[in-house]
């Protein structure tokens, strides 16, 4: 096995393109988000009555899947290294594990679930089993690896007490797997004239976190920060949410839909950068750099410019009451060029929540969730709809 470990390893090793403020690992840009977020997106895109949400969590996962896998097999790969890069890939995100030994008797067993643990973290018990993700995963990873059509139904779920999740696989599929097809995208990120701080070395702060160690460890989860991490390829977040708004739109509950997923953004920037604050990595590298009262604001959202979405800098601000944020190549708007070209209205709602969440958890005040809703964002201006940059302003809820 030490044999195929190293390689595989190679495979699936980071790129940091600092330009750009993109993450790539075999070929997919992946960006860094908690379990809280891809937990509580789910529940927003499932739980809709008018919408099938699951199936486009299913789908969205089986398409970038296939995808993904594909990419991270090479030629004269042997049957069984096609399935353990599957499994790997799937580990090293941070997903958890899954067992694809058994998968030609139809079974497939997951011991360990970033999804889950998100459930657990926030959400409850839920009612009925919630890996959706793996599902789609696996039938992509199928269609990658053996290039057979199959259907995968979670039949028990560690969300609803049992050891681990199992899935069935049955074969037999009709229904064609949906290519990710996007328009190609010639795209140049414009400069511009930010504000910094002069005591916040912001190149020091993004090598240093594009250089920390992200990977699932022996059960495939990433804990960091007092959440789980995993490394979602932005593709995916891009299909279930442009997905979404699109059918919400047509059954009229465009705006709520807005709101939704801004929220769950802002939710997540709230648990995760609390846990980036309070961390041993902030209080090393951060803490001693901060000198003047808004340097957290500034060294934080350079902190996220090492995470994969893109990058975003302050235009504006006027501490503690509003600030102006502008993102030059935000993964939702080219997502949004690619895959369903110009848009009328802006697209970036989870970057919109997020920025309200930092600027609450900078400058708000009270518990956690009494910071939730403090502040109120608005998106002005979005290269989706053509514009130079996406522009953000965040104002304090009066
Ligand atoms: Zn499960
Ligand atoms: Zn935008």
């Amino acid at each position: 096995m030490v044999s195929e470990i190293s390689p595989l390893a190679e495979r699936l090793a980071l790129r940091y393109d600092a330009a750009s403020g993109r993450r790539t690992i075999a070929g997919k840009e992946v960006l860094l988000h908690c379990h809280h977020y891809n937990a509580r997106l789910q529940r927003t895109v499932e739980s809709a009555d008018l919408v099938e949400g699951k199936r486009l969590i299913v789908g969205a996962a089986e398409t970038v899947f296939a995808e993904h896998v594909g990419l991270a097999l090479r030629e004269g790969d042997s049957l069984a290294n096609r399935w353990a890069v599957a499994e790997r890939l799937y580990a090293h995100l941070g997903f958890g594990r899954i067992d694809l030994s058994r998968v030609h008797e139809g079974v497939v067993l997951a011991p360990a679930s970033h999804f889950v643990e998100g459930w657990f973290a926030g959400l409850g018990r839920p009612e009925r089993r919630v890996c959706s993700f793996t599902e789609g995963y696996v039938q992509g990873a199928v269609h990658a690896v053996a290039g057979e059509l199959v259907e995968v139904r979670e039949v028990e779920c560690m969300a609803l007490g049992a050891p681990a999740c199992r899935f069935a696989v049955a074969g037999g599929r009709t229904e064609p797997l949906a290519r990710n097809v996007k328009r190609p995208l010639v795209f140049q990120a414009r400069g511009g004239e930010w504000l910094h701080s002069p005591a916040v070395d912001e190149r020091a702060i993004v090598e240093a976190v594009a250089a920390m160690p992200v990977a699932g460890g022996e059960d495939g989860l990433v804990p960091a920060f007092g959440v789980y991490l995993a490394c979602m390829p932005a593709d995916f977040y891009n299909r279930v949410c442009l997905g979404f708004l699109a059918e919400m739109r047509r059954v009229g509950r465009g705006a709520p839909a807005e709101r939704l997923l801004a929220a769950e953004a802002e939710y997540c920037a709230l648990n995760t950068y609390h846990g980036v604050l309070h961390s041993p990595e902030w209080d090393g590298l951060v803490a001693p750099m901060l000198r003047g009262p808004d340097d957290v604001l500034f060294a934080t959202m350079t902190f996220c410019n090492a995470l994969g979405y893109g990058q975003w800098h302050v235009a504006g601000l006027c501490p503690g009451q509003w600030m102006v944020v502008e993102s030059v190549n935000g993964y939702e708007a080219l997502g949004a060029l690619e895959y369903v070209g110009r848009t009328a209205a802006p697209q970036c709602n989870g970057h919109k929540g997020a920025a309200a969440g930092i600027f609450a958890l900078v400058y708000g005040e009270g518990p956690l969730s009494e910071r939730f809703g403090a502040f109120h964002a608005v998106e002005e201006a979005c290269i989706a709809c053509g514009d130079p940059v996406c522009r953000f302003r965040v104002e304090r809820v009066t």
